[in-house]
Parts: C-alpha cells; sequence; structure tokens
C-alpha cells in the first residue's frame, strides 16, 4: 500500500519534492475497528496552512509522516457494529491507500443517494462551509447585495448560489479566468462576475457593484478584502472564511490598507471555522440537498485520476487556480 508523505516544508508553492511517496505494509485493524481502502480524496486549501511549521487552529502536518485530510474509503474489513465490506465511508485518513478507523471517526454515505464526491464537496464540508458563513456568520438577509471570492471554487461555487437562491438582490462573484467568470455568470445564474487578473480588484468590484455591497464572502483576503471595505454600504459585514492570496507569500500582505473604514461604515468583519457550524448540518443537508437534486443548485468538481500519486499534483494545480469546483482525486 501507498502513502504519501510531507519531505519537505514548502517554500511559497508546494513543490512536487514536498511530496514523498512511500510503500508501506496494508495497517492491520484492531478489535472494534475498520479497514478501509480508499477510493476519494480531497485535497483542500488549508492543507498548505498545515505544511508550515506554526501552531494554528490544526496541528501542522509532521515531516516525515503521512498528510491526512476528507477521504471517502469502502470497508474491507470491519468489526465494528454497523459496518460492513462494501460500505462506503467519509472519515479523515487521505493521502493514503489503506487506513483504519475507530468507527466513531466515519460516516456511512449513500452512493445512491447522491454521487461520493458530493460528500467531500457540495453536501460535505465545503458546501457546509458555503452555508453557515453566508447564512450564520454573515446573516445574509433576503434582498441584499453579496459578493463572492474564489467564487468558482468548492466553497465559492456553493455560497454565491445559495445567496441567489434565498433571495439576494445582486450575486457578485471573482475568479482567476474568462473561462471561470463565463461559468458564473452563465451556468451558475451570478448577475456578474470578474476575472481579478484583468484589472484592480477595488475598479472591477465598484463595477459590477455600482450600489455597493451588503454581504462579502471572503476566500480570498489581500486585495479583494480590501476592495469589498472599499464597496461596503454601512453595516456591511464579511464572513472571513479563508484567505488563499497569502497562503504561499513569502512576505506580509499588503492589504487591506483601508481597515480604518470598518469603523465609519460600522462594519462586521468575523472570521469563523466550519467546525463551529455543525449545528445547521442537517437543515443545511435538506436545504442544499434539495436544491441539487432538483437542479436549481449546481456544481462541478474537477477530478485528477490516476491514484494516489496524482495527488501532490492535484493539490499543487488546485492552489495555481487550476480547478473548476471542488478538487478531488479518484483513487
Ligand atoms: P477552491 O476550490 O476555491 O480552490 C482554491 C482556489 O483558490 C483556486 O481554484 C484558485 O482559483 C484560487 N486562488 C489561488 N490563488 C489565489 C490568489 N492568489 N488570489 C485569488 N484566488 C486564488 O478551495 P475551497 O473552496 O476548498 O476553499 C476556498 C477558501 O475557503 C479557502 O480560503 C479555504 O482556506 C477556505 N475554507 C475555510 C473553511 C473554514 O472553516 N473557515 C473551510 C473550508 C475552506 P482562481 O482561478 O479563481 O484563482
Amino acid at each position: 500500500a501507498r502513502e504519501i508523505r510531507l519531505a519537505a516544508r514548502p517554500k511559497g508553492l508546494p513543490t512536487p519534492e514536498d511530496f514523498e511517496l512511500a510503500e508501506v505494509p496494508v495497517p492491520r485493524p484492531g478489535p472494534g475497528e475498520l479497514l478501509v481502502r480508499n477510493v476519494l480524496m480531497s485535497v483542500d486549501p488549508y492543507m498548505r496552512g498545515r505544511m508550515n511549521d506554526v501552531k494554528s487552529y490544526v496541528e501542522p502536518f509532521r515531516l516525515g509522516e503521512p498528510l491526512d485530510g476528507g477521504a471517502i474509503g469502502e470497508v474491507v474489513e470491519s468489526d465494528a457494529e454497523g459496518f460492513a465490506p462494501g460500505d462506503k465511508v467519509l472519515h479523515g485518513l487521505g493521502w493514503r491507500e489503506y487506513a483504519v478507523l475507530d468507527p466513531r471517526h466515519a460516516v456511512k454515505v449513500d452512493p445512491d443517494a447522491a454521487p461520493l464526491g458530493a460528500y467531500l464537496g457540495v453536501l460535505g464540508m465545503t458546501g457546509l462551509t458555503a452555508y453557515a458563513g453566508l447564512l450564520e456568520v454573515a446573516a445574509f438577509k433576503e434582498g441584499e447585495v453579496v459578493f463572492v471570492s474564489g467564487a468558482a471554487g468548492a466553497v465559492g461555487q456553493v455560497a454565491g448560489q445559495v445567496a441567489k437562491l434565498r433571495g439576494a438582490k445582486r450575486v457578485i462573484g471573482s475568479a482567476g479566468s474568462d473561462d471561470k467568470v463565463a461559468f458564473l455568470t452563465g451556468e451558475l445564474g451570478f448577475d456578474a462576475a470578474f476575472n481579478y487578473k484583468s484589472g484592480k480588484v477595488a475598479d472591477l468590484l465598484a463595477e459590477a457593484a455600482p450600489d455597493g455591497i451588503d454581504v462579502y464572502f471572503d476566500n480570498v483576503g489581500g486585495d479583494h478584502l480590501e476592495a469589498a471595505i472599499a464597496s461596503f454600504n454601512d453595516f456591511g459585514r464579511a464572513a472571513l472564511c479563508g484567505a488563499i492570496s497569502v497562503y504561499n507569500s513569502t512576505s506580509a500582505p499588503t492589504a487591506p490598507r483601508n481597515l480604518g473604514l470598518a469603523v465609519g461604515k460600522r462594519l462586521t468583519l468575523r472570521g469563523f471555522l466550519v467546525r463551529d457550524h455543525g449545528h445547521l448540518r442537517e437543515r443545511f443537508q435538506r436545504e442544499v440537498g434539495r436544491w441539487v437534486a432538483e437542479g436549481s443548485l449546481r456544481y462541478r468538481e474537477t477530478v485528477t485520476s490516476g491514484g494516489l500519486d496524482k495527488a501532490p499534483e492535484a493539490f499543487i494545480g488546485m492552489l495555481r487556480g487550476e480547478n473548476l469546483g471542488k478538487a478531488l482525486v479518484e483513487l
């Protein structure tokens, strides 16, 4: 069996040399445990943060040890009640072909109810992040103008559509290519979108939001947050979900420089972690699950196939913006 280990702590954008593919024996499950063979795994921006040796809200990855993260495995052996060989389970031990699980850390998923990728994306962690960030953290209300950055990614594609479906007056998205912009305004029904590489974000946003914005769903930080602060109407709210523009940077961020405006505009800028919003999970799965089933909420996935050894390039590609929607790896 194979697993991917952290070989070196990346400087800037990770390179393939920061990862090591290692051959290990298939692990043996103990009493009460499960052995699963992973079939699908997630690559996520937060994993970049865990590659640095800094204390954060999750422990850093250790050098020479396997990475981990969201995955779907098929049960191969089970000594746990309620789990049988062939069952598919959602768990946190990706980046390896086989994993031994404590059944308390495995959730059975139904492949007939939704494609497996949905449990890692639109109906899973990234979907819940979008739902909680928009509705609970930013306290979005019908009739408001919403701006979503990283809008063609896993979280962003759901955040913008939930805003539309919940009655936003106008939804604006930003992304890093013209194709992604066309996807946002075409397939996903955003009212406006711009390619942030085509000009100054503040100018592009001001043009797309002539009447200002009320809610900002921030996946990007930096210039995007500065632009949102400039475009905010009074009492605007930002859900600070992530700041991917700085994850690979080796120098201090230069924006936002206008945080002082938060006072006069009486803004709320609130950071959040999806793990604190588990109480929304059922409501989220019911509401978004219905929208997905009836086709009113669409989503994309970018699935890299070819096995575990392709995971590092899928991860690096995601950081470079090569994914549309949720980035996944098929094992
Ligand atoms: P995505 O699917 O959005 O993939 C990452 C995307 O980031 C890329 O496709 C790329 O798209 C964009 N990107 C890369 N570099 C830059 C840059 N310099 N400036 C602007 N955009 C860039 O990932 P997720 O949807 O999984 O995550 C989105 C955000 O949400 C991240 O910041 C992540 O950390 C955060 N997050 C936070 C959680 C929480 O609990 N707070 C939970 C889950 C995610 P493009 O082509 O548009 O540049």
